[in-house]
């Protein structure tokens, strides 16, 4: 019999429609992919050099289970550079993606009877992990009007004795919202005031597309600092998202236990990896530059082309290469001859009928809305646009 744990957790649905479409490409079926949240650049030849190199020096061999140390070294410098926090190596966790790092950081901080606040909408992982941590996942609603973004009102009025955890994501996934310092500012008196731990998911913060710099959270003071776990990985910022390579940046006494639960669980990450991801982050910037022009380039055509089509609509999201779109017009309709009657429905359809891959608001806590990526090449967001818009088109309305 399979735990209670096991049966209440859902299967990733971001990984699930990009399984889907791996399978249909083997096929030789042509897909216009706006579903997989990962960059459609290749890994650059400078950082793949640095993983051939670390094979033939024969780097092949376990590594300390929290990450070699010059990456750590190599990490806790990077943060120092990009958001001015002072972390020492043992402050640092090298993790598969920045995924584990949220994972271990609920191990270590939620237990059964702890509640996790997670702003609405939100990446599909978070309330699933908070489950496999036998912890309440606690959703607070962000309204469209704000970006989606949720207030300090909010989160202290969802605040019980049993809150421990609050977690943060800006730029974030799947809307795109970029919190100001000021917004952060105001969350944060609301955590300090009450000791909430925060997990800071910041994988998209160099793909941001106003002037103003990033800001953690824990950046905001000493004492937020203190109770924040700050995760980051390499997928995004430098096309990394199949080596598996990010990271963890907190108080001592938490990294040690995230690693602690990674040296029982998973060991170090691939040591191939680890060293490319070295090379990466020891070399210049100029790629991640280059990289963001071009999402801003494709964003910009994105929004323009959503708001053209009749029935979608979207704001310009300050970050990350995602648009939230509303299909709330589009239930209980028709197409060709399947009646849609949720996201997962609309995604499926879609799919079937124009080849266009989309992901299923529903996974990210928001039925009856799309999340589309832009993280695909001008010609096929062309394209893929123009079939979205048919596809619309066909149900009449
Ligand atoms: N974070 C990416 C996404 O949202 C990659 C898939 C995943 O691990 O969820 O699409």
């Amino acid at each position: 019999m399979l735990t209670e744990r096991v049966r209440a957790v859902k299967p990733s649905m971001t990984l699930a429609v990009i399984a889907k479409v791996r399978e249909l490409k083997a096929r030789g079926v042509k897909i216009f992919d706006f579903g997989a949240g990962e960059p459609d650049f290749n890994t650059a030849d400078y950082i793949k050099a640095g993983a051939v190199a670390a094979l033939e020096e024969n780097f092949t061999r376990y590594t300390a289970a929290g990450g070699i140390l010059e990456l750590r070294e190599a990490i806790a410098a990077r943060i120092h550079k990009d958001n001015q926090l002072d972390y020492s190596p043992d402050q640092v966790i090298v993790t598969n993606g920045g995924k584990q790092s949220i994972y271990n950081a609920l191990q270590t901080l939620a237990q059964n009877g702890d509640e996790v606040i997670i702003p609405s909408p939100y990446w599909v992982s978070y309330p699933e992990m908070v489950v496999l941590a036998d912890a309440k996942p606690v959703i607070v609603q962000g309204s469209e009007e704000n970006e989606f973004r949720v207030t300090a009102a909010q989160v202290e009025e969802a605040l019980t004795p049993n809150t421990k955890v609050f977690i943060m994501n800006s730029p974030q996934n799947p809307t795109g919202t970029v919190y100001s310092r000021e917004e952060i500012e105001a969350l944060a008196q609301v955590f300090v005031k009450h000791g909430i731990h925060i997990i800071s998911d910041e994988v998209y913060d160099k793909l941001r597309y106003n002037p103003e710099p990033h800001v953690s959270i824990a950046q905001i003071s000493e004492e937020m600092k203190a109770l924040t776990v700050l995760v980051n990985s390499l997928s995004k910022t430098y096309a990394m998202t199949g080596w598996r390579i990010g990271f963890g940046a907190g108080p001592k006494d938490i990294i040690k236990a995230m690693t602690k639960i990674q040296s029982q669980s998973t060991s170090g990450v691939n040591s191939i990896t680890q060293k490319a991801a070295l090379v990466a982050l020891s070399s210049g910037d100029e790629i991640i530059a280059e990289r963001t022009e071009e999402f801003r380039k494709r964003r910009d055509f994105t929004v323009k082309r959503i708001n053209s089509i009749d029935g979608l609509s979207c704001f310009m999201p300050g970050g990350a290469f995602f648009l939230f779109l509303s299909v709330a017009g589009f239930m209980d309709k028709t197409f060709g001859d399947a009646k849609v009657t949720g996201s997962i429905e609309f995604a499926t359809t879609l799919l079937e009928q124009k080849h266009v891959a989309v992901v299923p608001g529903i996974g990210f806590g928001a039925e009856n809305y799309i999340r589309l990526s832009y993280a695909t090449g001008m010609d096929d967001l062309e394209e893929g646009l123009n079939r979205l818009e048919q596809f619309l088109a066909s149900a009449g309305i």
